[in-house]
């Protein structure tokens, strides 16, 4: 499925568990931040343990907060009627101009967009 399509069922699926709160940007934002919180959370409880490693019961509550940002991400995409799709790719793009060394080429693609720092859309 892609990105716009989760962004829409998201939605739909907001709709149906927390039916008054279409429309209500703060409401997504707030839950977004609750979320990041916890994930955060998952990692600082096992940062200050004594284990090396990160146990695989940490790691599957760190995906699973993860997947709980991402609906609220798609929440907030589809409230806005985000081309997600879109302007992830457009993100992408102008991120590599800034970020990636100069011949490197945009990852997937072989496109040498990283040849100039010269963005195309200015
Ligand atoms: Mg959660």
């Amino acid at each position: 499925m892609d990105m716009n399509s989760r962004a829409t069922q998201a939605l739909a699926d907001s709709d149906i568990w927390f039916p008054n709160c279409r429309g209500d940007i703060a409401h997504h934002l707030i839950s977004l931040a609750g979320e990041v919180g916890e994930l955060c959370n998952v990692y600082k409880k096992w940062d200050r343990s004594d284990e090396v490693s990160i146990p695989d019961v940490t790691l599957m509550k760190m995906k699973d907060e993860i997947v709980d940002v991402l609906v609220y991400l798609y929440n907030l995409a589809g409230e806005l009627n985000m081309d997600v799709e879109a302007q992830y790719d457009d993100k992408r793009l102008r991120n590599h101009y800034r970020f990636a060394p100069v011949g490197v080429p945009l990852a997937g693609t072989g496109a040498d967009v990283g040849a100039t720092r010269a963005h195309p859309s200015g």
